[in-house]
């Protein structure tokens, strides 16, 4: 099998040749397929399988047939000054970001933000920023300003930004859930659902988890539709 007969985009194959992988992994090859058609996943597989990559190509590739939004004219510091000029308080955009992957740990969340970087090299105007706890807010809110396409966050952060009107969901397409049964042992159960709860009811959802039985059976039931389970 290769990454061409999974139908992914040119520009997605040529940033996986340079990176030197030459056939997908087993996950890849089962949840690749289902997720560029749009269908939900339920995955167990651990970490080391290609899971990243099994739910960030199909992501990439959905996001590269969307229309760009606008960019700014104005630089966000720029708009800032001129608003000042004009007497204005300070205003800020919320960010309307197409897709969300929710992780446990920080290191996860930047592991997932280096392989995006990677996939999507030449991809025109694909962004990515990552949202963690630990991070200064002032930084946080500059990346957001930028309204990138997607987003990779640690639960507890993404709701102090999301309540402060720094983050708008209305326009989500793609959510992740990346080792969801550490995410639940870590406690995140309320902040998810409230996560869940802001996001469009016609999102695609993937889960990934070690389990899918149990709490995280659960909770994938009440948040995907008519999913695909792949058990590796
Ligand atoms: P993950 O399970 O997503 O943490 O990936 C484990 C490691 O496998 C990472 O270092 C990836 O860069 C690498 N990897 C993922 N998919 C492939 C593939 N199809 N061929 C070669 N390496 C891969």
């Amino acid at each position: 099998m290769t990454f061409e007969a999974l139908g992914l985009n040119p520009s997605i194959i040529k940033a996986l040749t340079e990176a030197g992988y030459t056939s997908p992994t087993p996950v890849q090859e089962k949840a690749i397929p289902a997720a560029i058609s749009g269908q939900d996943l339920l995955v167990s597989s651990q970490t080391g399988s290609g899971k990243t990559a099994a739910f960030m190509l199909p992501s990439l590739h959905q996001l590269a047939d969307l229309p760009q939004a606008p960019q700014a004219a104005r630089t966000p510091n720029q708009e800032r000054q001129a608003s000042r000029a004009r007497g204005e308080r300070p205003r800020y955009q919320p960010a309307q970001p197409k897709m969300l992957v929710l992780t446990p740990t920080r290191e996860l969340a930047l592991q997932v933000t280096t392989a995006t970087d990677k996939y999507g090299a030449y991809m025109r105007r694909v962004r990515v920023v990552s949202i963690l706890g630990g991070m200064p807010y002032p930084k946080q809110m500059q990346l957001l300003s930028r309204n990138p396409e997607i987003l990779v966050a640690t639960p507890g952060r993404l709701i102090d930004h999301m309540e402060s009107g720094k983050i708008d969901f209305s326009q989500l397409q793609i959510l992740v859930l990346d080792e969801a049964d550490r995410m639940l042992d870590m406690g995140f159960i309320d902040d998810i659902e409230k996560i869940v709860a802001a996001t469009p009811a016609t999102r695609q959802t993937m889960l990934f988890s070690a389990t899918l039985d149990g709490v995280v059976g659960n909770m994938a039931k009440r948040i995907t539709n008519n999913p695909l389970t792949i058990q590796i």
